[in-house]
């Protein structure tokens, strides 16, 4: 295997924390079905019990308000699929577990700067039928932040629930749901330094769920299963450090920037996505002129960079990304985007080693599409 010596793709997902190892360890250690009325059920359900308030606690809401999941693919699937709504309707840019989840739904059109077009979902909820809108709080390609808020407002305001994929934007920027006003607000563990296949949806009170799975009574009739425990106690000590660490996070918008600068100093056309729109600070999706994403992450890859392109699907095919179409971008274009996304491990030797390659790879491009 390559050693791996700038992980740069913390939007893919983020390293686990140790605090969140050695908790989960310890989960793993204990016997007890958080169901059971034992003291060992009781100490895994107090265990559980921790953990939620951690997670309300990240986006302000009560215990109760959290369903935990296997992630948040489970979570967004979950909340498209609530009770009452006639109409669904999406941003653009939505995360597939959103998109795939509701093949039915109007899409809501972004622009060029990857912002949701307020009144493009003003004008749709007027067209009547009881809605669901979901418009995730920061995009996991470009970055960009979407007014949640105006858009929870406008919803409001047509009698509609609005579902918000919080996923890539928790532990990077604050998450009040209820300043949000978002009736339904998806997590993910393994974005902020939690384990991979657990998550959650969080519910403003009165939204109704259709549960998924059926079975037993767990998460309060929303999921049933025996829970996750070990996943459900890194999570809430991922969410509990990514809360207290969150004053720490605008620290990499300067990282983020040098390596813009430096892109932008070799290569001054080079597309930099969202780069005018609220962006989160660890972020940056990038074209590079005439070469195929693909080709970038595999040069990145055996020069030990870990970024990602387009939409990778489980055959491991990229395909040009979706997100950058539907901001104006050609199919050409969107298919020469590489994204950076950044974290807690990252500092200035990994900008300098990745402003290197990127500036090989482009120079060596140039020389190619002279020499033919
Ligand atoms: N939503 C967004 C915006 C994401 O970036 C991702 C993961 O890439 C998901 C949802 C899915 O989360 P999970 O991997 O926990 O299923």
């Amino acid at each position: 295997m390559t050693l791996v010596a700038s992980y740069l793709d913390y939007n893919a997902t983020a390293p686990v924390l140790p605090e969140a190892r050695a908790a989960m360890a310890e989960a793993l250690a204990m016997t007890g079905n958080p169901s059971s009325v034992h003291g060992f059920g009781r100490a895994a359900r107090r265990a559980i019990d921790d953990a939620r308030a951690k997670v309300a606690a990240l986006v302000g809401v009560k215990p109760e308000a959290v369903v935990f999941t296997s992630g948040g693919t489970e979570a967004n699937n979950l909340a498209l699929a609530a009770h009452g709504f006639e109409r669904v309707l999406v941003s653009a840019i939505e995360h597939d577990s959103v998109l795939r989840a509701a093949p039915e739904a109007q899409r809501i059109p972004v622009n060029a700067d990857g912002v949701v077009n307020l009144q493009a979902l003003d004008d749709a909820l007027a067209a009547g039928g009881k809605a669901l809108v979901s418009v995730m709080l920061a995009n996991n390609e470009a970055g960009v932040i979407q007014p949640v808020a105006k858009a929870a407002a406008i919803a409001h305001r047509y009698g509609a629930a609005l579902h918000c994929d919080a996923v890539q934007a928790a532990g990077k920027i604050e998450i009040d749901m209820g300043a949000l006003g978002a009736d339904m607000l998806t997590l993910s563990a393994h974005k902020l330094g939690g384990p991979s296949g657990v998550g959650a949806l969080i519910l403003r009170d009165g939204v109704a769920l259709n549960p998924a799975l059926l079975g037993g009574g767990q998460e309060s009739w929303r999921r049933a299963g025996t829970e996750n425990l070990a996943g459900i106690v890194g999570f809430g000590v991922a969410a509990d450090i990514a809360a207290r660490d969150l004053e720490k996070a605008p620290a990499l918008a300067g990282l983020r920037d040098e390596i813009e600068r430096r892109v932008l100093v070799v290569a001054p056309d080079a597309p930099i996505y969202g780069k005018a729109a609220p962006r989160l600070v660890n972020t940056s999706c990038i074209g590079m002129p005439g070469v195929k994403g693909e080709t970038q992450v595999m040069a990145f890859d055996l020069a030990g960079i870990a970024v990602s392109a387009g939409a990778a699907c489980s055959s491991g095919k990229v395909t040009p990304s979706a997100v950058l179409q539907a901001m104006g971008a050609s199919k050409e274009l969107a298919g020469q985007a590489i994204r950076v996304s950044l974290g807690r491990g990252n500092g200035p030797g990994d900008v300098a080693r990745f402003a290197a390659v990127w500036k090989d790879l482009y120079d060596r491009a140039r020389r190619l599409k002279q020499a033919a």
